[in-house]
């Protein structure tokens, strides 16, 4: 049974608004890249253990903080006999491992070693389930699961699942009986209820309003080359057509978690749109999706 689904993160969707209204640097640009690689890995995997038999209860995309220290785990398998920490990376090519370092063969560039990484979040959560009072046998393991991964110089007691093993892991599980008690099920509510929503170690580039392009860009191609045509938003340049109330509400939502800080307005949406429109066809949306709050002479929507 799912009981948390896996969402983009914050730190993902707004490097993707960024991207389309600024120029990322270098290194943004592979960081967003990596981010974007890694969710479809993720998104791969959830697919490949959806149909997981016997009762068990999973956790996607779990953000922790024990004894003062954050970690976050990609999936959770709760089984009977068995906890499964899954950390899910989705690397292409050739990689090898020296000295406990992740090397690309091709570039020789360092990767961080996700197997380091695991290991402490295994050792958090061990410390968790000890202050909870609950005996559990943990597993943690290293899932790559891009079919184009090869691992050279991996040691055999590592705990990595390479592409080639999933389906044995995955039939493994599946045959393996699992009964939930009571017990499982107040480990998974308390999981979910410590679970943060917020991750502090997000990083986006520096930003401000005057330096990021303004107008209603396309979500399909990213184009900046679009018009209203009557109850719709058109993009020059591939054609895609989206109703304009829906787009408005995108762009609102871009605004919002862009800028946190700047209130919701008709005239802070009117310019952050930088398109023909009637001032109060935004109006119109912003009273049927947002809450109007302030005077009438000074309304904002929350
Ligand atoms: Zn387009």
């Amino acid at each position: 049974m799912l009981l948390k689904k896996r969402a983009e993160s914050e730190e993902l969707v707004s490097l993707r608004y960024l991207n389309t209204r600024m120029e990322l640097a270098g290194k943004d640009k592979f960081y967003l890249s990596n981010l974007e690689k890694g969710y479809k890995g993720e998104i791969e995997f959830d697919r490949q253990t959806e149909n997981l038999s016997e009762e068990r209860y999973i956790i996607d995309d779990l953000l922790l903080q024990v004894n003062n220290s954050y970690f976050q785990i990609d999936k959770v398998i709760i089984s009977g006999g068995l906890i499964h920490l899954l950390d899910v990376k989705y690397h292409e090519g050739d990689y090898y491992l020296e000295s406990d370092k992740l090397y690309s063969v091709k570039s020789d560039r360092e990767f961080k070693n996700p197997v380091i990484q695991l290991k402490r979040s295994e050792t958090l959560f061990r410390q968790l389930l000890q202050n909870l009072k609950l005996n559990f046998l943990v597993q943690a393991s290293v899932v790559f699961n891009n079919p184009e991964f090869t691992l050279y110089q991996a040691p055999l007691d590592q705990p990595i699942i390479l592409p080639t093993q999933i389906n044995r892991f995955l039939k493994e599980l599946n045959e393996t009986p699992s009964k939930l008690e009571e017990n499982h099920k107040r480990l998974a509510q308390k999981l979910l209820s410590l679970h943060h929503d917020k991750n502090p170690f997000t990083t986006l580039p520096a930003y401000n309003y005057d330096q990021l392009e303004k107008g209603m860009h396309c979500r399909a191609c990213g184009s900046f080359n679009t018009s209203i045509k009557t109850r719709h938003l058109v993009c020059g340049k591939c054609g895609t057509s989206k109703p304009v109330e829906q787009a408005i509400v995108q762009q609102i939502e871009e605004f919002k978690l862009l800028f946190p800080e700047r209130k919701i307005t008709t005239q802070s949406i009117y310019e952050w749109c930088n398109i023909e429109i009637k001032k109060r066809r935004i109006t119109r949306v912003l009273k049927k999706f947002y809450t109007a709050k302030g005077t009438t002479s000074d309304t904002y929507y929350e």
